[in-house]
């Protein structure tokens, strides 16, 4: 068995689950930075499967699921472990922001993180080796958090050629997942992002769900919670920890390369296509006024796609991600 992970501290111990922290970086206070940690071992032998959320600290849909899900998994007899961390960033989830307070950094930026920089390299370095170098393979959940809104989405990792066992495996997680939208980040503007970088560390591979945003909880909270519970479920039984779950495939899938379209200018956005809205090349897709009323920008289509996500909320300043536009490469 390959999961070996050592808590500082636990809280419960039920059965097959413990809870507790990792502590990293004691405070002026005293008390520690903390990664909740759930481990539920199913009692036969099995993949470990880790499932994190709010990393993002404004990202908790996936941190509801795993609360779910773990509850759910005590109770059973499954193959495998499963290892739940609901909220990853503490700090910034506490404070219900997308980066570290302390240092400002955005931790899905820094991986693999250090141990001799700031606290958020910190915990990308330890969380590297503590948790994640103990586990078959990973879903690090994402969403829209507070000023974005994403469709659901499935991201994995681009394939390094025919043998690349670990991408074909991310695929297939991605594609178990079930959601509408699959992006293999081919073209990732980022570096320093968990998939690529647990590939290039412990060759397992990650798949990043997008699900959810503040623009959908009003009404869709249980909506959007369960989406993401039933695609972890959906990924146990892609690895046999589960019997199949028996959930419809999502019908007519898109693979799309999403493109994160900034804005050059600040003001009041207006949005003038919506979610899966599908676009024409040089259609608007927003525009931005200035405080007299004057606009100050078009965002046109650069190309035809669909609408995947946007910025949600009115204000919006220079450089901001405006639109979270894909190119369609296939429709199933
Ligand atoms: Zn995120």
């Amino acid at each position: 068995m390959k999961q070996q992970i050592v808590l500082d501290e636990i809280v419960n111990k039920r059965g097959r689950r413990v809870d507790g922290f990792i502590n990293y970086g004691q405070k002026p206070d005293m008390s520690h930075y903390q990664i909740p940690v759930i481990i539920v071992e199913g009692g036969h032998p099995g993949k470990t499967l880790l499932i994190d959320a709010a990393m993002h600290g404004d990202e908790t849909e996936g941190s509801e699921a795993i609360i779910k899900l773990a509850a759910e998994l005590e109770n059973m007899e499954f193959n495998g472990t499963f290892v739940g961390v609901p909220a990853l960033n503490m700090e910034a989830f506490a404070c219900i922001s997308r980066a570290t307070l302390t240092d400002g950094f955005n931790l899905n930026r820094i991986f693999p993180g250090t141990k001799d920089k700031y606290i958020t390299h910190y915990l990308a370095a330890e969380y590297m080796e503590r948790v994640v170098s103990h586990v078959d393979a990973v879903i690090n959940m994402h969403g829209g958090g507070d000023v974005l809104h994403l469709e659901p989405l499935a991201a994995y990792v681009p394939s390094e050629g025919e043998d690349d066992e670990v991408s074909r495996l991310s695929q297939g997680m991605a594609e178990a997942f079930n959601v509408k939208y699959l992006w293999c980040q081919q073209n990732l503007p980022f570096d320093g992002i968990t998939s690529l970088e647990y590939k290039k560390a412990f060759g397992i591979p990650t798949i990043i769900p997008e699900v959810g945003s503040q623009c959908s909880r009003f009404v869709n909270r249980e909506r959007d919670v369960d989406i993401c519970y039933r695609g972890m479920k959906n990924v146990m039984a892609y690895f046999g920890m589960i019997p199949p779950t028996g959930d419809k495939p999502v019908e007519h899938k898109i693979h799309i390369e999403l493109n994160y379209l900034h804005a050059r200018n600040g003001g009041i956005q207006k949005l003038c296509k919506r979610e899966n809205e599908i676009v024409e090349e040089g259609e608007t897709l927003g525009v931005i006024h200035d405080m007299f009323g004057n606009q100050v920008e078009e965002l046109k289509a650069p190309f035809p796609g669909v609408v995947i996500g946007y910025w949600s909320v009115p204000v919006i300043r220079p450089g901001d991600w405006w639109s979270l536009y894909g190119r369609i490469l296939k429709k199933e």
